[in-house]
């Protein structure tokens, strides 16, 4: 009995040691939640984050933070709060969130900023992106410099703030890595990202799964040209006509389904989920190559999941700056927002374009090219010790490494060739995951606190390695 209760004390202890802790917030201690509420009340749509950068970095400042400034107007808000100052050079790990948030949409008469607490959620634009996700992350920081800290720590782990995520504006991460990529000093970064998955798919799994991204789609944009000189007036329909060609270009281009591309992420996402299904399902999704002709028809009635197979092509618009019945135009442009996988050759890719257009005369122009990066290795300690964290927090989960269909600032660091992870290591619910970008964002309070947990664990594993 004596065993036990000792046992109890001790494991008690443990709990109560590993549990996050409210901050400092002009003097008094503030939870997560009621942060959080305060956060969200300050609007920061893209462009406008100065007065929620103030905030949030005034509060990392109060809690014993080392400040750096890389911009301070707006679009341009962006800082590093550290462990240690930068200046000591420490190898960096750098925990990376967004200030702005996107516009909110006001349908119902509902206060978008009220950041409501209301029964066990937090309501409001940027409750998950990415506010609640960032506040995860300062949390997990400052407990960590609270109870476990020391100089001789052998990493300094940084929480940074950026503007415009959401519009990928120059001021925010693009800024912060041309002018300061040095004194950031970053081994490895961990921003927003996939969370729990099986919450989100159809049919039932067994465990949890939890996804970490290590890399994206390269976004290809390209614009579309055909001009054919006619007459000018449409009561006579000519033989040819640029409106009526460059539909059919289109359609013979966007008609034709993609190919089904498997690469050694992709197909361990399969393999995975074929480890939490049962019977004839497990056998089917474990050997995927086998099984191929099974496994397409059911990918392509799902978008999201096939546009982690396949190279997709997007029709965004058709113009021919006419708004004229009765008067023929000569050009038709076209945009197309085409998503690469990793491995594809952009070249190659082009012709097959050019030669599905079945049209010669459209001139097919690049627009914007994403740079290429490798995907961000798994064999680190960075990524193990992220794995171990949510394993030791979510016991049955599985850990798959992901490949993302877009990109964040993340691809900004995998662009300069430094290891990125993107993980928002929590159970969101699917309503939560549909409320980003939406209508009546909110996040669950538990999931704030499983969040900064996690960070703080994996702080801890870092630095005691
Ligand atoms: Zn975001």
């Amino acid at each position: 009995m004596r065993t036990v209760i000792l046992l109890l004390i001790f494991t008690s202890q443990i709990t109560f040691s590993q549990s996050i802790d409210s901050i400092i917030y002009n003097g008094s201690w503030i939870s997560m939640e009621h942060l959080l509420q305060k956060y969200v009340q300050i609007p920061s749509i893209s462009g406008n984050e100065k007065k929620a950068g103030e905030f949030i970095k005034s509060i990392a400042r109060e809690n014993g933070l080392s400040i750096s400034d890389f911009g301070s107007e707006n679009g341009n808000y962006n800082f590093a709060a550290s462990l240690f100052p930068l200046s000591e050079k420490k190898p960096n790990i750098i925990f990376l969130n967004h200030i702005d948030v996107v516009p909110e949409i006001r349908l119902d008469g509902t206060d978008p900023y009220s950041g409501e607490i209301k029964k066990d959620r937090v309501l409001g634009r940027g409750s998950i992106d990415n506010k609640g996700s960032a506040l995860m992350q300062l949390y997990g920081i400052i407990q960590y410099l609270k109870s476990e800290s020391a100089s001789n720590d052998q990493y300094n782990i940084t929480f940074l703030a950026v503007s415009c995520e959401e519009t990928q504006c120059a001021g925010g991460i693009n800024y912060v890595l041309e002018n300061h990529l040095e004194e950031l000093n970053a081994v490895a970064v961990i921003g927003e990202g996939p969370s729990e998955l099986t919450n989100l798919l159809e049919g039932k799994f067994k465990n949890p799964i939890f996804g970490i991204s290590v890399t994206h789609k390269r976004s290809l944009w390209l614009n579309l040209e055909l001009e054919i000189k006619t007459n000018g007036h449409s009561s006579v329909t000519p033989i040819h006509y640029s409106n009526q060609e460059m539909v059919c270009a289109l359609n013979n281009l966007t008609s034709k389904k993609n190919e089904i591309i498997y690469n050694a992420l992709n197909i361990n996402i399969l393999k995975t989920l074929g480890s939490q299904k049962k019977g004839l399902e497990k056998l089917i999704l474990k050997h995927p190559r086998l099984f191929k002709f099974l496994l397409v028809p059911q990918l392509r009635k799902q978008p999201e999941l096939l546009s982690l197979y396949t190279n997709t092509i997007t029709l965004t618009e058709i113009s021919s700056n006419n708004d004229s019945y009765n008067i023929l135009p000569s050009k038709t442009i076209a945009h197309l927002d085409c998503r690469l996988l990793p491995e594809t050759d952009e070249k190659e890719f082009l012709s097959l374009i050019k030669s599905r257009l079945k049209n010669d005369n459209v001139k097919v122009m690049v627009v914007e090219s994403m740079q290429e990066s490798d995907p961000t290795s798994i064999e680190t300690i960075y990524f193990k010790n992220l794995a171990k964290s949510i394993k030791s927090y979510y016991p049955t989960s599985e850990i798959l490494p992901l490949l993302l269909p877009n990109i964040n600032d993340l691809g900004a660091f995998r662009a300069k060739g430094i290891l990125a992870y993107a993980s928002t290591p929590v159970s969101f619910s699917r309503k939560e995951v549909q409320s980003i970008h939406n209508q009546h964002e909110s996040i669950s309070i538990q999931l704030l606190y499983d969040g900064a947990q996690i960070h703080f664990n994996y702080i801890k594993k870092m630095q005691n390695n």
